[in-house]
Formats: C-alpha cells, structure tokens, sequence
C-alpha cells in the first residue's frame, strides 16, 4: 500500500476525524434496513479507540441535496453504532460549528462522537475549501475509511486532507483495496465475473476491465438486452439503451477476437406489465433461444420485456461458477424487487455462494441478495461499495484514495 496506513499513526491521545461510509438502507420507519456498512467500520474504530484516539466520525446518509433533512439524520445510527462497540457514542446534530467545537474539546482519550449528515451542506459535495478547513480543524489526523465515497472528490474525502499534517487508509478501505484490486488483477484461476444490473452504459468501463482479467464473463439484468440487441437479437419491450448498441457490439467482436468467453443469456423470464406487484402465472413465460446465431428476429416477442434470466441461463451460469477458483458479482439478474423476478438473482447468489471459489460481491443489491438468501458466511469478500468498486475496477483513480498522504 503506498499510502499511509492507520497503524502508522501515533494516535493516542490524539483527535482523529474518520470519514465513515454509514450510508445505510433505511427501512419505511427510518429505522437501519442493513447494518453491514456499520459493521464494516468496526475494525478501524476499535483500533482507534483501543489505542486512545478521540475518535470523530463524518458520513453522509442519503441525497439531502445541501439542506437539513430530518428523515435522513445519523442519528438513528448512533445506537446501533454503540450496540456494536460496545461503548457510548456522542451525538452532535450539525457537522460543523459551535456545537460540534465546543463537544470535541471534551472528548477523551478512548471517546466517540458522531457528526450530522456531512450533505447537510452544499458545500461537501462542492469540496469547498473552507468547509473542508473547518472540518480539519477539529482534528490532528484524518483517516479515510468510507471505500463506498472514495470516488468523489468530496470536502470530507479529498478537501479535508490538505489541511491536516498526516491522513491515512483505515481497514476496511485497505481490506476494499486489497480485495478488489490485487485479488483481481490476479486471481486464482479460473475467474468467472458476473455483471447485471439496470444500466450497461453505467458499467461498460468495469466490463471491458474484467474481460481482459477473467475468464469467462456472464451478463444478466437489464443490461443483457442492450448486448443482445446489438447482435441483432429481438428483445421486445425489454429495457435497452441504444446509444449503448455500438459500443456493445464493440465488446462482443473484441471478445471473439480475442477468444475470451462471455455470456449472454440463453432463455428468460418475460412479462407483460412488469410493474404489477403479483403477476399472474400465466403471464409470465420462458422464451427459449437455442441457439443465439439462429435466434435473428426470433427471441422475445414485441410487447413482452424480459426481466429475469431463465432456467437454463442459471444453469448455465452455475456450471461455470461450479468450476471456477474465483468469482466476482455485481448487479442483480433480473427486477428482483419482485419476488416474481427474483429466482434467477437468488439462484446465482447461492451459486456463487457455493462455488467453493474465492468470491468477490459488490453493489448493494447482489450484496443484500446474499444476505436475504443467508449466505453471508459462505461469501469471502462483501464490499461497501457499488459505485466506488466499479470505478476503480475500471482502473480510475480514486480521488479520496490519492489524496492521502503517501508512505
Ligand atoms: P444497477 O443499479 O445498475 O445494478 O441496477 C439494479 C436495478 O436493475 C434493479 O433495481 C433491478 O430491478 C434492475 N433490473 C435488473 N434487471 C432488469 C430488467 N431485466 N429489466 C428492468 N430492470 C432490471
């Protein structure tokens, strides 16, 4: 790790502003839907507390656009944060000002606080200088633990840095790093990745990047029909992106240049009205392809979308995750959010879970898909981050990462 670590700082005693990731999933209560963000913080701050620091933790909750929204508050963190550490938490209802100056300057060694959503103000998202001062000067050291941030150059992750003397990786953005890079660029072979999800314009980056890593390459969700199409395949109603066809096309003839793998599906779950919570059976069909250079004009008929990968697609998919030593996953294979169109996303999550291989899961829904099918335990890797982890598989710098200070 080029960069600074945790360990390397002198920290008792010290005040150490830590940007967490504690974006949770708020259930329609306002009450913490998944706690793993949480979880995944508790490395780096039982280091910190054990060691003496006066711990001051910033995170953002939500898209409150700049102004005060109470719905989406850390508070409701602050409880389940103590539960964890076993310790109280401090709770200061602003991130900035006389309140949060004036509860600093008591803490003690070993004490925790909390700050208000950073995205209360415009000015964090802005990365404006002055607020990132301010945010500095309650601190003697920065550590940058939120992975899940780590691609937007934000006051609270990349403006905060020039104003303290040393700013380091916590664990868990190590653990990100470690897991997602180096574990990937060379992974025990071979290496099957599944990419799904809504949008192909929204991972094509991290696409091309895991084609030339893995071995095989499989596409579900959505973004399948874009690839399809672009093949001259009928989708019907499905979901596509046109201004996407031409660079899909791209991908698919690189792929057969290069004699890499990567499939498509080959059958689906198609529906009419796939707004409609509960489906009826009959409307729901599996539209076979048997082979995909003879399907021109013949796989989903107008009218119908597909919204879930079908049978033979997941068994398809499962014999080459049965054989892999290592699996990556992002994005769900079809609407999962109805139970309808949740099979084939559900059966790949047990799949990889029981690959046997290393596995490597990111993106909050393939992530909560292993969670809801209780395979936590069988999953090597769970990452924080969906955004962030795409961007850096795809090799872009990450702008709170660079800006810490080096080794
Ligand atoms: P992403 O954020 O790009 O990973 O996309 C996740 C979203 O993709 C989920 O909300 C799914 O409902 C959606 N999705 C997956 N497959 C399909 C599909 N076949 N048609 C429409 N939406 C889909």
């Amino acid at each position: 790790m080029p960069k600074l670590s945790i360990r390397d700082l002198d920290v008792h005693g010290q005040r150490v502003l830590v940007r967490v990731d504690f974006n949770v999933p708020l259930g329609a209560e306002g009450q913490i839907a998944d706690d793993l963000r949480i979880r995944a913080a508790l490395p780096t701050l039982d280091y910190l507390l054990e060691h003496g620091a006066r711990v001051i933790l910033c995170s953002h909750l939500g898209r409150p656009k700049g102004k005060r929204d109470t719905s989406l508050s850390l508070r409701p963190v602050v409880q389940r944060l103590s539960n964890l550490l076993l310790r109280p938490v401090a709770f200061v209802d602003d991130c900035v000002g006389e309140k949060v100056e004036k509860t600093v300057a008591i803490l003690q060694n070993g004490d925790c606080l909390l700050l208000e959503n950073l995205r209360f103000y415009p000015q964090e998202e802005a990365n404006d200088p002055e607020f990132a001062k301010k945010l500095a000067s309650y601190a003697d050291l920065y550590v940058n633990d939120a992975f899940g941030s780590a691609h937007r150059a934000h006051a609270s992750t990349e403006g905060v840095t020039h104003h303290v003397p040393q700013s380091a990786v916590g664990f868990l953005m190590q653990k990100e790093l470690k897991y997602l890079g180096d574990e990937l660029a060379n992974p025990q072979r071979p290496f099957a990745a599944i990419v799904g999800g809504a949008k192909a314009s929204d991972k094509i980056g991290a696409i091309e990047s895991l084609l030339e890593k893995s071995d095989s390459l499989l596409i579900g969700g959505a973004m399948a029909y874009t690839f399809l199409k672009s093949q001259g395949i009928g989708i019907g109603a499905s979901l596509v992106e046109d201004d996407q066809l031409e660079v899909s096309r791209r991908i698919l003839d690189l792929t057969a240049q290069k004699g890499k793998r990567l499939l498509l599906p080959v059958d689906h779950v198609v529906a009419r009205r796939v707004e409609t919570e509960q489906l009826d059976k009959k409307r729901r069909k599996i539209v076979e392809f048997r082979d995909m250079k003879n399907t021109k004009g013949a796989a989903i008929e107008d009218g119908w979308c597909g919204v879930d990968i079908g049978p033979k697609t997941v068994e398809l998919y499962q014999q080459t995750l049965l054989g892999s030593k290592t699996v990556f996953w992002n994005g769900p294979m079809g609407i999962f959010e109805n139970k309808n169109f949740a099979k084939g996303t559900y059966e790949i999550a047990r799949a990889v879970a029981e690959s046997g291989a290393r596995s490597i899961v990111g993106g909050g829904d393939s992530v909560s898909a292993i969670h809801a099918s209780g395979l936590t335990d069988k999953i090597t890797f769970l990452s924080t981050g969906g955004g962030a982890s795409l961007e850096f598989l795809e090799g872009k710098t990450l702008p709170g990462v660079a800006a810490l200070t080096d080794r």
